[in-house]
């Protein structure tokens, strides 16, 4: 019996990834084996040709197991000097989160907030700088609560202007969207096999400064979380310190060969944004509008709003669910939302067929009220 297609997934991740990355992983690759080790190598390698930097340049690309957030508490609790102090520019959940891990550590940390739907205010973040004694700044990149994306250019400026560290949560942009890594002047950026690189879930990797990375001995606060001493490991023997996911890292290493074949960043970039032009445009006229206003969106993930007060997104999901399209509830706290991803192995057609397939179901729920 030949197995049933699956669902297209319209979510911020896992996605929906190729049937030749899927097939990657069937194989049983002992993580001390030299073909595993020299892959495991050039992942590295290309993530930071990916950035378009290199280790002779000063970079290091290391790799976490775990989901995204495992990766990022990594680079948090691995990085912070006993005396340092964070300044968190939040606008939606993944800036909170941050916040929380901060905290969790013990650590000192301060936020700057915003509406999840408006840019963060370069000046407060300017005064907060100036005079707060801050060491360490971190941003969320495209914030896939909403899927806004933030200026981390800009900020970045502002952070080297005051000395501060400066971390980019990039999860769910980075292999996604086109942006000059070099002038955004980056010391850690975080981001995961399983989002726009379309692989499947199982690590996170952190491109790493590496003049700051060392400056962090004695830093870390756990063991398996430990970023430098992992970075260590991959440097001497090539290997992870604890159980790679091995299978997780063969996919990986097809879904980037797969991102070159599709032309690189530019081109799934150029991809991702028909699908959330298609979708935005589709939408409106089935009657929805965007939470975020349209030149704030990113092309990742979008925001839309309930269309009435009452609207029953619990049916509205079932019967998308039962046309077998899966979208995703929505996380802003301001407004009714659901979200709609445009990430992944996702055709415009398929695109288009969700489209179809909403506005029957809208046709759908108005019989079923009257
Ligand atoms: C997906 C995502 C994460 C990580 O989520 P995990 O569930 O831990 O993989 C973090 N930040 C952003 C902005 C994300 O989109």
């Amino acid at each position: 019996m030949l197995p049933k297609k699956d669902k297209p997934l319209f979510t911020p991740g896992p996605l929906t990834t190729s049937e030749t990355v899927k097939q990657a992983m069937q194989r049983d690759l002992g993580s001390r084996d030299r073909e595993f080790v020299g892959i495991v190598k050039s992942i590295r390698d290309k993530l930071l040709q990916l950035a378009g930097v290199s280790q002779a340049e000063g970079w290091e690309a290391v790799l976490m197991q775990g989901s995204g957030t495992f990766a990022i508490e990594s680079v948090i609790s691995s990085v912070t000097p006993p005396d340092g102090k964070w300044l968190v520019v939040i606008n939606g959940a993944y800036g909170e989160r941050i916040l929380k891990i901060l905290e969790r550590h013990g650590f000192t940390a301060d936020a700057i907030r915003c509406e999840e739907n408006r840019l963060p205010d370069l000046k407060e973040i300017e005064t907060a700088l100036a005079g707060g004694g801050f060491t360490h700044l971190a941003v969320v990149h495209c914030e896939t609560t909403s899927g806004i994306m933030n200026p981390i250019r800009q900020i970045g400026e502002i952070a080297k202007a005051h000395g501060a560290v400066y971390f980019v949560d990039s999860m769910s942009a980075f292999g996604g969207v086109e942006f000059d890594f070099g002038s955004c002047q980056i010391d850690f950026l975080v981001s995961s096999a399983n989002k726009c690189v379309q692989g499947v879930p199982g690590f996170g990797f952190a491109l790493c400064r590496r003049a700051v990375l060392e400056t962090t001995e004695g830093y870390a606060r756990t063991t398996s979380l430990d970023l430098l001493a992992q970075w260590r490991g991959l440097e001497t023997n090539g290997q992870f310190r604890f159980t790679p996911p091995t299978h997780t890292l063969l996919a990986f290493s097809q879904a980037l060969q797969e991102l070159d074949e599709e032309g690189g960043v530019s081109a799934r970039s150029a991809r991702y944004q028909k699908n959330h032009e298609a979708c935005i445009r589709g939408m409106r006229a089935i009657g929805f509008s965007e939470y975020v206003p349209e030149d704030l969106q990113g092309h990742i993930i979008t925001s839309f709003l309930y269309p009435t007060d009452d609207f029953d997104f619990e049916m509205f999901y079932n019967r998308l669910n039962d046309k077998d399209f899966v979208i995703y509830p929505g996380k802003v706290t301001k407004a009714n939302c659901f979200r709609i991803g445009h990430i992944g192995d996702l055709s415009g057609e398929d695109t288009a067929r969700l489209l179809v397939a909403v506005e029957e179901v809208m046709g759908e729920m108005k019989v079923a009220r009257v």
